[in-house]
Protein backbone atom coordinates (compact mmCIF):
# COMPACT_ATOMS: atom_id res chain seq x y z
CA UNK A 1 0.00 0.00 0.00
CA UNK A 2 3.10 2.58 0.38
CA UNK A 3 4.12 2.15 -3.38
CA UNK A 4 5.47 5.37 -5.09
CA UNK A 5 2.73 7.12 -6.92
CA UNK A 6 3.78 9.43 -9.71
CA UNK A 7 7.63 9.57 -7.59
CA UNK A 8 5.64 10.34 -4.56
CA UNK A 9 7.31 8.53 -1.69
CA UNK A 10 6.45 8.16 2.36
CA UNK A 11 9.36 9.25 4.48
CA UNK A 12 10.41 11.66 1.29
CA UNK A 13 10.00 15.12 0.04
CA UNK A 14 9.11 15.60 -3.42
CA UNK A 15 10.20 18.99 -4.49
CA UNK A 16 8.95 20.98 -7.40
CA UNK A 17 10.33 24.58 -8.20
CA UNK A 18 7.77 26.83 -9.78
CA UNK A 19 9.12 30.17 -11.38
CA UNK A 20 6.83 32.96 -11.39
CA UNK A 21 6.73 35.11 -14.84
CA UNK A 22 8.15 38.64 -14.79
CA UNK A 23 5.61 41.26 -13.37
CA UNK A 24 5.50 44.39 -15.07
CA UNK A 25 7.44 46.57 -12.64
CA UNK A 26 10.11 43.57 -13.68
CA UNK A 27 9.46 44.26 -17.41
CA UNK A 28 10.07 47.68 -17.25
CA UNK A 29 13.12 48.50 -15.12
CA UNK A 30 14.96 44.69 -15.71
CA UNK A 31 14.44 45.16 -19.69
CA UNK A 32 18.06 44.69 -20.40
CA UNK A 33 18.83 41.89 -17.53
CA UNK A 34 18.16 38.46 -18.61
CA UNK A 35 16.46 36.54 -15.88
CA UNK A 36 18.75 34.91 -13.42
CA UNK A 37 17.42 31.13 -13.83
CA UNK A 38 17.04 29.11 -17.03
CA UNK A 39 14.95 26.29 -17.08
CA UNK A 40 14.63 22.49 -18.79
CA UNK A 41 12.08 21.24 -17.62
CA UNK A 42 12.23 18.21 -19.63
CA UNK A 43 15.10 17.80 -17.91
CA UNK A 44 13.95 18.76 -15.09
CA UNK A 45 16.72 21.05 -14.03
CA UNK A 46 17.08 24.65 -13.29
CA UNK A 47 20.21 26.73 -14.36
CA UNK A 48 21.11 29.65 -12.11
CA UNK A 49 22.90 32.20 -13.43
CA UNK A 50 26.40 33.35 -11.71
CA UNK A 51 27.29 35.90 -14.10
CA UNK A 52 27.14 36.26 -17.97
CA UNK A 53 29.61 33.36 -18.63
CA UNK A 54 28.95 30.68 -15.66
CA UNK A 55 25.74 28.96 -13.79
CA UNK A 56 25.22 26.39 -11.44
CA UNK A 57 22.70 23.11 -12.27
CA UNK A 58 20.63 22.29 -10.13
CA UNK A 59 17.80 19.10 -10.46
CA UNK A 60 14.68 18.76 -8.64
CA UNK A 61 11.25 15.97 -9.08
CA UNK A 62 9.72 18.69 -11.11
CA UNK A 63 10.50 21.80 -12.27
CA UNK A 64 7.46 24.38 -13.58
CA UNK A 65 8.25 27.06 -15.96
CA UNK A 66 6.42 30.74 -15.61
CA UNK A 67 3.97 28.98 -18.56
CA UNK A 68 3.15 26.04 -16.44
CA UNK A 69 -0.54 26.58 -15.99
CA UNK A 70 -2.42 26.17 -12.48
CA UNK A 71 -3.91 22.74 -12.87
CA UNK A 72 -0.77 21.36 -14.09
CA UNK A 73 0.67 22.97 -11.05
CA UNK A 74 -2.08 21.32 -9.13
CA UNK A 75 -1.70 18.01 -10.84
CA UNK A 76 2.45 17.95 -10.27
CA UNK A 77 2.18 19.32 -6.70
CA UNK A 78 -0.75 18.13 -5.16
CA UNK A 79 -2.75 15.92 -6.89
CA UNK A 80 -0.64 12.85 -5.27
CA UNK A 81 -0.88 14.02 -2.03
CA UNK A 82 -4.42 14.59 -2.32
CA UNK A 83 -5.04 10.83 -3.71
CA UNK A 84 -3.23 9.26 -0.71
CA UNK A 85 -5.01 11.54 1.53
CA UNK A 86 -8.60 10.03 -0.03
CA UNK A 87 -6.71 6.38 0.61
CA UNK A 88 -5.82 7.23 4.22
CA UNK A 89 -2.86 8.55 4.48
CA UNK A 90 -1.65 11.97 5.94
CA UNK A 91 -0.26 14.52 3.26
CA UNK A 92 1.40 17.83 3.53
CA UNK A 93 1.58 20.66 1.12
CA UNK A 94 4.17 23.42 1.63
CA UNK A 95 4.89 26.40 -0.45
CA UNK A 96 8.28 28.32 0.82
CA UNK A 97 10.05 31.04 -1.05
CA UNK A 98 10.54 34.80 -0.76
CA UNK A 99 7.63 36.61 -0.31
CA UNK A 100 5.90 38.18 -4.06
CA UNK A 101 7.32 35.02 -5.82
CA UNK A 102 3.99 33.27 -5.91
CA UNK A 103 3.15 30.79 -2.77
CA UNK A 104 -0.06 32.50 -2.07
CA UNK A 105 -1.08 32.27 -5.81
CA UNK A 106 0.04 28.78 -6.40
CA UNK A 107 -1.81 27.29 -3.02
CA UNK A 108 -4.60 29.85 -2.42
CA UNK A 109 -5.82 31.77 -4.98
CA UNK A 110 -9.34 31.39 -5.31
CA UNK A 111 -9.91 32.09 -9.17
CA UNK A 112 -13.93 33.17 -8.93
CA UNK A 113 -13.56 35.47 -11.77
CA UNK A 114 -11.30 32.64 -14.01
CA UNK A 115 -12.14 29.00 -12.89
CA UNK A 116 -8.00 28.20 -14.71
CA UNK A 117 -6.84 30.38 -12.38
CA UNK A 118 -7.50 28.38 -9.08
CA UNK A 119 -4.77 27.33 -6.80
CA UNK A 120 -4.01 24.42 -4.84
CA UNK A 121 -6.67 24.50 -2.15
CA UNK A 122 -9.73 24.85 -3.93
CA UNK A 123 -8.61 22.24 -6.82
CA UNK A 124 -7.73 20.02 -3.95
CA UNK A 125 -11.25 20.10 -2.31
CA UNK A 126 -13.14 19.75 -5.36
CA UNK A 127 -11.00 16.26 -5.59
CA UNK A 128 -11.90 15.37 -2.60
CA UNK A 129 -15.32 16.36 -2.71
CA UNK A 130 -15.70 13.90 -5.79
CA UNK A 131 -13.94 11.62 -4.51
CA UNK A 132 -16.35 11.33 -1.13
CA UNK A 133 -20.07 10.53 -0.48
CA UNK A 134 -21.56 13.02 1.78
CA UNK A 135 -23.90 10.62 3.63
CA UNK A 136 -21.09 8.26 4.68
CA UNK A 137 -18.00 10.45 4.60
CA UNK A 138 -17.26 13.59 6.59
CA UNK A 139 -15.32 16.21 5.28
CA UNK A 140 -13.89 19.26 7.19
CA UNK A 141 -11.68 22.09 7.82
CA UNK A 142 -9.70 24.14 9.73
CA UNK A 143 -7.80 27.30 9.20
CA UNK A 144 -5.17 28.65 11.09
CA UNK A 145 -2.27 31.18 11.01
CA UNK A 146 1.06 30.82 13.30
CA UNK A 147 2.26 33.88 14.06
CA UNK A 148 5.59 34.11 16.22
CA UNK A 149 5.04 30.76 17.39
CA UNK A 150 1.03 31.18 18.86
CA UNK A 151 -1.72 29.70 16.88
CA UNK A 152 -4.81 31.74 15.87
CA UNK A 153 -8.19 30.55 14.45
CA UNK A 154 -8.70 32.58 11.28
CA UNK A 155 -12.29 30.65 11.06
CA UNK A 156 -13.11 32.49 15.14
CA UNK A 157 -11.44 35.79 15.57
CA UNK A 158 -10.23 35.61 19.19
CA UNK A 159 -9.78 32.55 19.68
CA UNK A 160 -5.61 33.03 19.59
CA UNK A 161 -3.10 31.06 21.30
CA UNK A 162 -4.49 27.89 20.52
CA UNK A 163 -2.70 24.69 21.79
CA UNK A 164 -1.17 21.74 19.76
CA UNK A 165 -2.25 18.14 21.41
CA UNK A 166 0.33 15.39 20.87
CA UNK A 167 -0.81 11.78 21.67
CA UNK A 168 2.43 10.07 22.91
CA UNK A 169 1.23 7.02 21.74
CA UNK A 170 -0.24 7.42 18.08
CA UNK A 171 2.15 10.27 17.79
CA UNK A 172 -1.70 11.73 16.48
CA UNK A 173 -1.67 15.55 16.08
CA UNK A 174 -4.79 17.45 16.77
CA UNK A 175 -5.60 21.11 17.83
CA UNK A 176 -8.98 20.77 19.72
CA UNK A 177 -10.23 24.43 20.49
CA UNK A 178 -9.40 25.10 16.64
CA UNK A 179 -12.76 25.75 14.81
CA UNK A 180 -13.70 22.60 12.35
CA UNK A 181 -16.06 23.20 9.92
CA UNK A 182 -18.24 20.43 7.77
CA UNK A 183 -17.54 21.19 4.34
CA UNK A 184 -20.45 19.73 1.89
CA UNK A 185 -19.98 21.57 -1.39
CA UNK A 186 -17.58 23.89 -2.89
CA UNK A 187 -19.24 26.95 -2.55
CA UNK A 188 -19.60 26.73 1.05
CA UNK A 189 -15.69 25.76 1.24
CA UNK A 190 -14.82 28.84 -1.51
CA UNK A 191 -16.53 30.96 1.59
CA UNK A 192 -14.71 29.77 4.46
CA UNK A 193 -11.77 30.31 2.55
CA UNK A 194 -12.52 34.04 1.85
CA UNK A 195 -13.39 34.84 5.82
CA UNK A 196 -10.39 33.06 6.82
CA UNK A 197 -8.39 35.72 4.40
CA UNK A 198 -10.61 38.57 5.70
CA UNK A 199 -9.77 37.47 9.76
CA UNK A 200 -6.08 37.00 9.09
CA UNK A 201 -6.20 40.21 7.09
CA UNK A 202 -8.10 41.74 10.52
CA UNK A 203 -5.61 40.47 12.66
CA UNK A 204 -2.18 41.41 10.86
CA UNK A 205 -3.76 44.87 10.95
CA UNK A 206 -4.51 44.54 14.60
CA UNK A 207 -1.02 42.91 15.45
CA UNK A 208 0.73 45.76 12.80
CA UNK A 209 2.35 42.96 10.72
CA UNK A 210 1.26 41.41 7.22
CA UNK A 211 0.40 38.27 6.26
CA UNK A 212 4.14 37.94 4.58
CA UNK A 213 5.47 37.14 7.96
CA UNK A 214 3.27 33.86 9.41
CA UNK A 215 2.64 31.02 8.11
CA UNK A 216 -1.44 29.78 6.94
CA UNK A 217 -2.30 26.54 7.59
CA UNK A 218 -5.45 24.87 6.02
CA UNK A 219 -6.27 21.51 7.51
CA UNK A 220 -8.36 19.38 5.69
CA UNK A 221 -10.24 16.28 7.95
CA UNK A 222 -11.40 13.34 5.61
CA UNK A 223 -13.11 10.83 7.64
CA UNK A 224 -14.57 7.73 5.03
CA UNK A 225 -16.66 4.81 6.37
CA UNK A 226 -14.87 2.13 4.55
CA UNK A 227 -17.78 -0.27 4.70
CA UNK A 228 -18.86 -0.17 1.62
CA UNK A 229 -19.72 3.08 -0.37
CA UNK A 230 -23.63 3.52 -0.04
CA UNK A 231 -24.59 6.27 -2.46
CA UNK A 232 -24.19 4.17 -6.08
CA UNK A 233 -27.21 1.89 -5.78
CA UNK A 234 -26.72 -0.94 -2.58
CA UNK A 235 -28.17 0.73 0.30
CA UNK A 236 -29.33 4.08 0.36
CA UNK A 237 -28.26 5.79 3.60
CA UNK A 238 -31.00 8.35 2.58
CA UNK A 239 -33.33 5.35 3.83
CA UNK A 240 -32.05 6.00 7.81
CA UNK A 241 -33.78 2.16 8.25
CA UNK A 242 -31.38 1.01 5.66
CA UNK A 243 -28.54 2.27 7.13
CA UNK A 244 -28.97 1.52 10.71
CA UNK A 245 -29.81 -2.72 10.21
CA UNK A 246 -26.36 -2.08 8.01
CA UNK A 247 -24.96 -0.02 11.09
CA UNK A 248 -25.76 -3.23 13.48
CA UNK A 249 -24.74 -5.90 11.48
CA UNK A 250 -20.99 -4.58 10.93
CA UNK A 251 -20.04 -1.33 13.04
CA UNK A 252 -19.40 0.91 10.11
CA UNK A 253 -14.93 1.66 9.89
CA UNK A 254 -14.15 4.95 9.75
CA UNK A 255 -11.00 5.96 8.10
CA UNK A 256 -9.38 8.73 9.53
CA UNK A 257 -6.62 11.12 7.33
CA UNK A 258 -5.56 14.74 6.88
CA UNK A 259 -4.43 16.85 4.30
CA UNK A 260 -2.81 19.84 5.61
CA UNK A 261 -1.39 23.06 2.98
CA UNK A 262 0.90 25.41 4.05
CA UNK A 263 1.25 28.29 3.03
CA UNK A 264 4.56 29.52 4.68
CA UNK A 265 6.08 33.03 5.87
CA UNK A 266 8.24 34.47 3.43
CA UNK A 267 11.51 33.12 2.96
CA UNK A 268 13.52 36.13 3.29
CA UNK A 269 16.32 36.94 5.41
CA UNK A 270 13.96 39.67 7.51
CA UNK A 271 17.21 41.71 9.03
CA UNK A 272 17.89 42.66 5.46
CA UNK A 273 14.12 44.99 5.47
CA UNK A 274 14.28 45.90 9.15
CA UNK A 275 12.89 49.25 8.38
CA UNK A 276 9.61 48.08 8.00
CA UNK A 277 8.65 48.25 11.62
CA UNK A 278 8.45 44.40 12.74
CA UNK A 279 10.39 43.54 16.24
CA UNK A 280 13.34 41.66 16.34
CA UNK A 281 11.30 39.14 17.98
CA UNK A 282 9.49 38.43 15.19
CA UNK A 283 11.71 38.34 12.71
CA UNK A 284 13.67 35.44 15.63
CA UNK A 285 10.15 33.55 15.61
CA UNK A 286 9.62 33.55 11.94
CA UNK A 287 13.42 31.92 11.59
CA UNK A 288 12.49 29.84 14.20
CA UNK A 289 9.66 27.72 12.42
CA UNK A 290 10.96 28.18 9.06
CA UNK A 291 14.70 27.05 10.33
CA UNK A 292 12.74 23.79 12.46
CA UNK A 293 11.65 23.03 9.22
CA UNK A 294 14.39 23.05 7.33
CA UNK A 295 16.05 21.04 9.69
CA UNK A 296 13.06 18.49 9.42
CA UNK A 297 13.25 18.02 5.71
CA UNK A 298 16.72 17.72 6.44
CA UNK A 299 16.72 14.83 8.07
CA UNK A 300 14.00 13.23 6.57
CA UNK A 301 16.13 13.63 3.41
CA UNK A 302 18.98 11.98 5.38
CA UNK A 303 16.95 9.22 6.57
CA UNK A 304 17.85 10.09 9.63
CA UNK A 305 16.55 8.19 12.90
CA UNK A 306 15.62 11.24 14.30
CA UNK A 307 13.28 14.14 13.09
CA UNK A 308 13.43 17.00 15.60
CA UNK A 309 9.96 17.81 15.19
CA UNK A 310 9.90 19.13 18.38
CA UNK A 311 11.78 22.41 17.73
CA UNK A 312 8.76 24.64 16.46
CA UNK A 313 4.73 24.77 16.37
CA UNK A 314 4.95 24.69 12.75
CA UNK A 315 7.05 21.55 12.90
CA UNK A 316 4.61 19.96 15.91
CA UNK A 317 1.87 20.73 14.10
CA UNK A 318 3.35 18.18 11.00
CA UNK A 319 4.32 15.74 13.12
CA UNK A 320 1.89 13.05 11.60
CA UNK A 321 1.24 14.12 8.51
CA UNK A 322 5.17 15.16 8.00
CA UNK A 323 7.61 11.70 7.45
CA UNK A 324 6.51 8.55 8.07
CA UNK A 325 3.87 7.17 6.18
CA UNK A 326 2.74 10.39 5.25
CA UNK A 327 3.27 11.89 1.70
CA UNK A 328 4.67 15.99 1.19
CA UNK A 329 5.41 17.39 -1.32
CA UNK A 330 7.18 21.05 -1.76
CA UNK A 331 7.06 23.45 -4.26
CA UNK A 332 9.54 26.12 -3.67
CA UNK A 333 8.72 29.51 -5.94
CA UNK A 334 11.08 31.66 -7.52
CA UNK A 335 11.21 34.90 -9.10
CA UNK A 336 13.15 35.83 -12.13
CA UNK A 337 14.83 38.96 -11.55
CA UNK A 338 18.26 39.08 -11.96
CA UNK A 339 18.24 41.28 -8.44
CA UNK A 340 17.06 38.98 -6.55
CA UNK A 341 19.53 36.07 -7.61
CA UNK A 342 20.47 35.97 -3.90
CA UNK A 343 17.14 35.21 -2.46
CA UNK A 344 16.22 32.76 -5.32
CA UNK A 345 19.80 31.19 -4.62
CA UNK A 346 18.48 30.76 -1.01
CA UNK A 347 15.13 29.13 -2.06
CA UNK A 348 16.91 26.45 -4.69
CA UNK A 349 19.07 25.58 -2.20
CA UNK A 350 16.51 25.09 0.23
CA UNK A 351 14.63 22.93 -2.06
CA UNK A 352 17.66 21.20 -2.73
CA UNK A 353 18.41 19.75 0.74
CA UNK A 354 15.02 18.42 1.22
CA UNK A 355 15.35 16.17 -1.61
P1 LIG B 1 3.67 35.30 -2.17
O1 LIG B 1 2.46 34.65 -1.58
O2 LIG B 1 4.80 34.33 -2.35
O3 LIG B 1 4.10 36.51 -1.42
P2 LIG B 1 1.88 35.98 -4.31
O4 LIG B 1 1.25 34.67 -4.54
O5 LIG B 1 1.10 36.98 -3.53
O6 LIG B 1 3.32 35.80 -3.64
O7 LIG B 1 2.30 36.57 -5.72
C1 LIG B 1 2.80 37.88 -5.89
C2 LIG B 1 2.19 38.47 -7.16
O8 LIG B 1 2.61 37.75 -8.31
C3 LIG B 1 0.68 38.41 -7.16
O9 LIG B 1 0.17 39.55 -7.77
C4 LIG B 1 0.39 37.19 -8.00
O10 LIG B 1 -0.87 37.27 -8.63
C5 LIG B 1 1.52 37.20 -9.02
N1 LIG B 1 1.89 35.84 -9.45
C6 LIG B 1 2.54 34.94 -8.69
N2 LIG B 1 2.76 33.80 -9.38
C7 LIG B 1 2.23 33.99 -10.61
C8 LIG B 1 2.14 33.18 -11.79
N3 LIG B 1 2.64 31.94 -11.84
N4 LIG B 1 1.53 33.71 -12.86
C9 LIG B 1 1.03 34.95 -12.83
N5 LIG B 1 1.08 35.78 -11.74
C10 LIG B 1 1.68 35.31 -10.64
MG1 LIG C 1 1.45 35.16 0.19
Amino acid sequence: PLAAKDGLVPGRVRVAVRLRPRNTEELVADADFADCVELQPELKRLKLRKNNWESETYEFDEVLTEFASQKRVYEVVAKPVVESVLEGYNGTVMAYGQTGTGKTFTLGKLGEEDTAARGIMVRAMEDILADTCPSTDSVSVSYLQLYMETIQDLLCPGNDNIAIIEDPKSGDVSIPAATVVDIRDQSSFLELLRLGEAHRFAANTKLNTESSRSHAILMVHVNRSIMGRHCEGGFSTQNGQASSLVKSLRPPIVRKSKLVVVDLAGSERIDKSGSEGHTLEEAKSINLSLTALGKCINSLAENSAHVPFRDSKLTRLLRDSFGGTARTSLVVTIGPSPRHRGETSSTIMFGQRAM
